[in-house]
């Protein structure tokens, strides 16, 4: 059996920050995924805010080298379409390189594993966890292949399907408090605007749908489409049905589309944002990303939400390790930075979810409270970006 302080499980962008910055305080771990890298990940593929600051705050040139990533693009601007008529928008200062990157998960999740430390870090890829279990010593992790890790405490970073929170925090899943999404990638859209601009707009069908075409590097695009998990189960919605009917009919899109190609499957996934309604902490056991439910509401941000939960993980971890505390009551500093960081900004985020269900009142309060938006903007993006 492998004895180990500290075991991370998944290396996606949740559980690589949270290694980056254990390794940064020199704290020796295991991470495990069931996946080798590179690994898809169904995503919109847009990283934003927190996705930088975690970036600058890791240093060792992994900002740099973000920003001249040659499959990775920046763009100054933001405009979501509220409807055919009204739009807001959102743009960069000059002194700053962007507001948003795009980039596939294939080669953004594997830019950060590739950084993971030699020194600090063990990595257990390819191996799934299929248990999990409490016991006098420690936390017992037993893999796929039979292989035993026992750890004083886990970090839960393993997606929206999380087997930590499920099985250790004993969360249910809340399809009231989730996205459903479906995505796949295309080359040949028309009229991809200059600057790298996206495509964002809300599409009204009894419910909010949200309809993204971003750009990717080679003249590919990633369209996809979502609303509520409950709403779209209870109206037995069709995704991919939908997305195909808004392409070839929508007036506002169809013609980007005239030439397009679709070049690779529809794929779906779920994006929870259950944060304040789930437990993330316990004895021995703390959730990141995900599977703590951080992901933005509205605009979706779950890359960089996770990340920067690593970041706070890993700096609550060295004190449980320095106290040889890993009980609950020693870990709910780390519930409680999560909620100073991210609570308000969610909270809004959920608020204007429910507002844009209906459809006229929202248009009509979007209209009243535009400018103020796009100017406070900055203030938020400049505080929760770099
Ligand atoms: C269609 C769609 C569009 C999205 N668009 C955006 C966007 O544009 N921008 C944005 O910021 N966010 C977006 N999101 C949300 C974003 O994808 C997630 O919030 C983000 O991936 C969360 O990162 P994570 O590290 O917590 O989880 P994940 O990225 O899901 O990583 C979890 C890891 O755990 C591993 N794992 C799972 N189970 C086990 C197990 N039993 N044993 C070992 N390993 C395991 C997996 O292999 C995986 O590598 C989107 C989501 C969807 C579904």
């Amino acid at each position: 059996m492998i004895k180990t302080a500290v075991c991370i499980i998944g290396a996606g962008p949740a559980g690589a920050a949270t290694s980056l910055m254990l390794s940064k305080l020199k704290i020796h771990h295991y991470i495990i995924d069931k996946e080798t890298f590179p690994r898809d990940k169904t995503c919109g593929d847009g990283l934003i805010l927190y996705a930088y600051k975690v970036m600058k705050i890791l240093g060792d040139n992994i900002f740099e080298e973000f920003l001249n990533h040659t499959k990775i693009l920046h763009s100054k601007i933001i405009r979501l379409h509220i409807n055919a008529k009204q739009d807001i928008v959102f743009t960069e200062s000059n002194d700053r390189d962007m507001i948003i990157s795009y980039a596939k998960r294939i080669d953004f999740d594997n830019f950060l594993v590739q950084k993971l430390s030699e020194t600090y870090t063990q990595k257990e890829f390819g191996n799934a966890v299929k248990s999990i279990q409490e016991t006098t010593e420690g936390i017992l992790i037993t893999l796929k292949d039979s292989k035993q890790i026992l750890a004083n405490i886990i970090v839960g970073a393993d997606g929206a399907q999380s087997i930590v929170s499920k099985k250790v925090a004993k969360n249910k899943i809340d399809d009231e408090k989730m996205s459903t999404f479906v995505t796949a990638y295309f080359k040949g859209i028309n009229d991809m605007p200059a600057g790298n601009e996206s495509e964002i707009r809300i599409i009204y069908n009894k419910m909010p749908f949200f309809f993204y075409i971003f750009p990717l590097a080679n003249g590919e695009s990633n369209v996809s489409l979502g609303s509520n998990s409950h709403f779209i189960k209870e109206n037995k919605i069709n995704l991919v049905d939908e997305i195909e009917k808004i392409i070839s009919t929508n007036q506002q899109i169809k013609h980007r589309f005239n030439n397009a190609t679709r070049i690779s499957k529809w794929r779906g996934w779920v994006i929870p944002y259950a944060f304040g309604n789930q437990k993330i902490v316990g004895n021995r056991f703390l959730l990141v990303g995900d599977a703590a439910g951080l992901a933005n509401p509205f605009y979706k941000e779950g890359v960089g939400t996770g990340m920067m939960s690593g970041i706070i993980a890993a700096k609550n971890i060295q004190k449980c390790l320095k106290n040889n505390d890993f009980s609950e009551s020693s870990l709910k500093n780390y519930e409680l930075e999560v909620k100073r960081e991210f609570g308000k900004l969610l909270k809004f985020s959920a608020f204007m979810l429910k507002l844009a269900r209906y459809k006229y009142i929202f248009s009509f309060i979007v209209s009243l409270f535009k400018n103020r938006l796009s100017k406070k903007s900055f203030a938020i993006i400049k505080k929760r970006s770099y």
